[in-house]
């Protein structure tokens, strides 16, 4: 599949859960944790059953992410190369301008993407930041796309500016179990993520919220993390599992590689306690490789970040995904909607 802005796009089909979500259960850490330590092959089958009864056979949403505003950011989560207080080589830019995330956003489309969200390293926007940020929106909205954003913290009445200004999704990790969130960021308190996803809900912005696996926790606050997610209510609707990418110069640079089954175990349980939510393979996902990658979608996640830079021509992590997606019989391959 080309991924030039000239090649015929490929459309396809935008699916949502195909079955309401069930009755609303708390879970607790320790019912989560029961899940985790299951026996791998008893979890697996348990999170592709419910899988199956929520989701379409063989459907993967592609997302692409773009970083609008990259780097210079005043908050020091330890996993993150764009703080100013770590020194990783990333260099601070400013906002990119309508045309460049017009360009951007119309190349990933061209490429299969359904959604495409903008990242920008702010601690909170400011007022002005928000107007900029409803132009660039309002200009992805204007191709088809969903549109995505992670901005930091909002005010509530920053989201709804966001809502009117056509934001369908935003996106705020918690990162980790609020037992373990001083170990990761000092800068800010596990309430003010909480705050923030619920200014976004009430202005009617769906929610994208997930973690981050392999930043040196335990099983118990990868539990914790998840009961946290699917406690929400609603849950989220996307839910992106990160897989630690360690980047020199970080606190986090030298974490012990988290194990790939592991990994694994953590996308089956967020499928089980949230049936109708997008999991979504994020950061990391290349280190994977593909057996596990496919262990992943077995296990319930179908939702991919696709092309997570500008995509050009020949762009080779979208070419791997696209061979990936066709080795596993994804995305209705064998018969493209055009
Ligand atoms: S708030 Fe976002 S951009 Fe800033 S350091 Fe944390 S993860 Fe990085």
């Amino acid at each position: 599949m080309s991924t030039s802005n000239t090649a015929q796009p490929v459309q396809w089909h935008v699916r949502q859960a195909v079955q309401p979500a069930p009755e609303k259960r708390a879970w607790s850490v320790q019912a989560v944790q029961q899940l985790l330590d299951k026996p791998f092959l008893d979890l697996l089958f348990q999170a592709q059953s419910v899988h199956r009864a929520h989701w379409p056979e063989g459907d993967i949403e592609l997302a692409t992410l773009l970083s609008v505003k990259t780097g210079g950011c005043p908050e020091n989560c330890g996993y993150c190369p764009q703080s100013v207080e770590f020194d990783t080589g990333v260099k601070a830019e400013k906002l990119m301008s309508v045309e460049e995330v017009t360009h951007a956003a119309l190349a990933a489309k061209n490429a299969g993407a359904t959604r495409f969200c903008m990242g920008a390293a702010w601690r909170a926007p400011k007022d002005r930041d928000i107007e900029k940020m409803n132009a660039l929106i309002g200009a992805v909205k204007g191709l088809g796309l969903q549109t995505c954003a992670t901005l930091g913290m909002l005010e509530p009445h920053q989201a709804r500016s966001l809502r009117e200004a056509g934001l369908d999704y935003y996106n705020h990790n918690l990162d980790t179990a609020p037992e373990y969130y001083q170990d990761v960021v000092s800068t800010r308190e596990y309430q003010d993520r909480l705050d923030t996803l619920q200014a976004v809900r009430a202005a009617g912005i769906s929610v994208c919220c997930g973690g981050i696996i392999g930043m040196g926790e335990e099983t118990v606050h990868r539990a914790g993390l998840i009961a946290q997610l699917a406690n929400l209510n609603p849950h989220p609707e996307s839910v992106p599992i990160n897989s630690l990418v360690r980047v020199p110069g970080t606190p986090l640079a030298d974490a012990e590689p988290v194990d790939p089954l592991d990994f694994v175990r953590v996308i089956a349980v967020a499928r089980i306690t949230m049936p109708t939510a997008r999991v979504r393979l994020s950061a990391g996902r290349q280190q994977l490789g593909d057996a596990v990658q496919a262990l992943c979608f077995m296990a319930g996640a179908n939702s991919i970040f696709y092309g997570d830079k500008l995509l050009v021509t020949g762009n080779p992590d979208v070419e791997a995904d696209t061979a990936l997606l066709r080795k596993l019989g994804l995305n209705d391959y064998k018969q493209p909607v055009c």
